[in-house]
């Protein structure tokens, strides 16, 4: 009698939550929100013209700019990438959810510190070293240069009341696991790490500018990639509101205070930035393959002036996320 009675009862709704249950979620393609009544509920104001696949979010001081079928928002005149296009239904747009939870809603709603966990120690990682000497231009070498930046952040950091960490001061090679595990020994409050680009493909002249990039947040797919990967979790997504508001800052700093053009604040599964246990960023400041970066990059005058522009970026982001309620 139980066993009948159980039966056709296990058979049915059981199995159906069962099922339900184990269903991975909907791929992130389906989960995507109106734009419009978002910016709305956040109260910003909403210009598009018909037919137009520009949409305009705008506040007295804020301003977001998308574009249909892309993946780049122009945010207060800084490009920053989503992870997935802006998609247009009608006259309407939509976002996908992940990308109002990864970044909209942070970089909108920064997190905020316990007044007690103020930001005191800042982690340089100079890119490459020793044996590594990344990308290499004729006789210049990219390591070379990541040291001699991240000295002159380092002093401008200082300079600011703040302790400044170097994972490597000479020319030594460190495995890139070795590198977040520095700024841990350290008790960094934050990890910025220094390269520079370059690209050798066709049109490689024209390329240039600076990326700044944040982990990729799990299961999304990095910028750079061709496709939508996915990808798993990693501990340093444990810090991706902080990530992504620290590289805005940070981002915006350099674009506003150099003469190295836009390429987006971007995401990416570096190791390094994997693996961090605390807020981090990588920095390519600039392409050593473009002749207008390069002269930034080899200069004194150059490196000074974008070591100012991160050094400031960090201090934004510490006067903002310290910010008293
Ligand atoms: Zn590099």
């Amino acid at each position: 009698m139980l066993l009948g009675l159980f039966g056709p009862l296990a058979a049915g709704p059981v199995s159906t939550a069962t099922r339900r249950a184990i269903r991975p979620d909907p791929a992130p393609e389906t989960r995507y929100t109106d734009l419009i009544a978002w910016g709305r509920s956040r109260g910003f104001g909403a210009k598009s013209s018909a037919g137009s696949d520009e949409l305009k979010l705008y506040t007295k001081s804020q301003e977001l700019v998308f574009k249909a079928n892309t993946k780049k928002v122009l945010f207060d005149e800084t490009d920053v990438r989503l992870t997935l296009p802006i998609r247009k239904v009608g006259e309407g747009f939509q976002v996908s959810k992940r990308d109002l939870e990864t970044l909209l809603n942070p970089l909108l709603a920064p997190p905020r510190r316990p007044a007690r966990q103020p930001i005191r120690t800042i982690a340089l990682n100079a890119g490459h070293g020793g044996k590594d000497p990344g990308n290499t231009e004729g006789r210049r070498q990219e390591k070379y240069y990541t040291l001699l930046l991240s000295g002159e952040v380092r002093r401008r950091l200082e300079r600011a009341g703040l302790r400044v960490v170097l994972v490597r001061s000479t020319d030594t090679f460190i495995e890139l696991e070795d590198r977040p595990a520095a700024a841990t020994k350290a008790k960094a409050d934050l990890y910025l790490s220094i390269h520079f680009n370059a690209f050798d493909g066709p049109g490689s002249a024209d390329v240039g500018g600076v990326e700044t990039y944040c982990l990729t947040p799990a299961g999304a797919s990095s910028t750079n990639d061709t496709g939508n990967h996915g990808g798993g979790w990693n501990p340093g997504n444990r810090f991706d509101h902080d990530n992504i508001v620290l590289g805005h800052q940070v981002h915006r700093a350099i674009v506003q205070g150099t003469d190295l053009s836009d390429r987006g604040l971007r995401r990416a599964r570096f190791k390094e930035l994997t693996l961090l246990d605390m807020p981090g960023i990588l920095v390519e400041g600039g392409y050593m393959t473009n002749a207008h970066d390069a002269s930034t990059i080899y200069s004194v005058e150059g490196r000074s002036t974008l070591a100012r522009a991160i050094a400031d970026g960090v201090l934004a982001y510490k006067r903002l996320v310290e910010r008293t309620p």
